[in-house]
């Protein structure tokens, strides 16, 4: 049997980003792309936090954001599949998978607002009357 080209001529419709992208990048472009690329997901989740660290330079805060909460709904999913089929081990590791991704999430929130307030604090220097 050979390997099937299909997957990767996927596309979202809302927001154009495609599997080669997503899977470069680890990211979402929008929710739509959850469910296209949802099993894509589902394979490479485990793998996207450590590429996150170097992505988030390149994409906004709220970008990450929003990638790491649709990452989290996949995991979700898988944990309460994993539930119903019984599988206890797997779960356990999913759930563990889900906490890194809190963990990731905190840690960016932290980064964005320290950067938020740097900018806040140079708008107002600049904006000094001196008159
Ligand atoms: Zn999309």
């Amino acid at each position: 049997m050979t390997e099937s080209e299909n997957g990767a001529q996927k596309k979202c419709p809302n927001c154009g980003m495609t599997l080669a992208r997503f899977r470069r990048s680890g990211l979402f472009g929008c929710a739509e792309c959850y469910h296209i690329f949802r099993e894509e997901a589902e394979r490479t989740v485990l793998k996207v936090q450590g590429k996150l660290r170097h992505v988030q330079k390149t994409v906004s805060p709220e970008e990450v954001k929003r990638s790491l909460d649709l990452q989290k709904k996949v995991l979700q999913d898988r944990y309460r599949q994993a539930l119903n089929e019984e599988k206890e081990s797997e779960a356990i590791e999913i759930e563990s998978e889900i906490e890194k991704l809190d963990l990731i999430e905190k840690n960016d929130f932290k980064e964005a607002s320290a950067e938020r307030e740097a900018e806040t604090r140079t708008k107002f220097s600049v904006r000094e009357d001196p008159a």
